[in-house]
């Protein structure tokens, strides 16, 4: 299976490091996250080494989604939640730090005081026309 030795979550798949396990596929690990959001705050990881979602094949992918679909309703109830954001950091820049794929469950509750880091822009609907055909583009090279 392929693994980076310096990565922490490839450690923490491979049993060298501890992590509280939620549940597990043959592709997919979830565990708790120890820097918490919100209470219940859960990671799910492909238990091979990838960087980036574009990195990460289509049949992995589809069973990572397939673990934190599964986990998601266990979680709100374990934790009494209302709903949850499942968000995925691709990047530095987008504040991706372990640069092992994952997908965060964040357990929400209306009055939580978690807030959305980033207002809402307005469109403009000739440059979202222009970005779409863009990248249509690139996908028919
Ligand atoms: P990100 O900023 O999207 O790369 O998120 C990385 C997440 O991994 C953070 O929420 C960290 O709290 C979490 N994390 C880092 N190391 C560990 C670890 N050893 N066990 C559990 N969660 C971890
Ligand atoms: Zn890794």
């Amino acid at each position: 299976m392929a693994a980076d030795p310096q990565c922490v979550f490839c450690k923490i798949v491979a049993g060298q490091i501890p992590s509280v396990k939620v549940a597990e596929s043959d592709v997919a690990y979830a565990f708790m996250d120890i820097g918490p959001i919100a209470t219940g705050h859960t990671l799910v990881i492909p238990k091979e080494h990838y960087v980036g979602v574009e990195d990460v094949p289509a049949e992995v992918a589809a069973g990572v989604f397939e673990l934190a679909a599964r986990v998601a309703p266990a979680l709100v109830q374990a934790v009494g939640a209302e709903g949850m954001n499942i968000l995925q950091n691709h990047g530095r820049c987008a504040g991706q730090v372990v640069m092992h794929m994952h997908v965060h469950l964040i357990p929400r509750r209306a009055g939580d005081g978690l807030q959305r880091p980033w207002p809402a822009g307005q469109a403009d609907p000739a440059e979202l026309k222009r970005i779409a055909e863009k990248v249509a583009s690139t996908l028919s090279k």
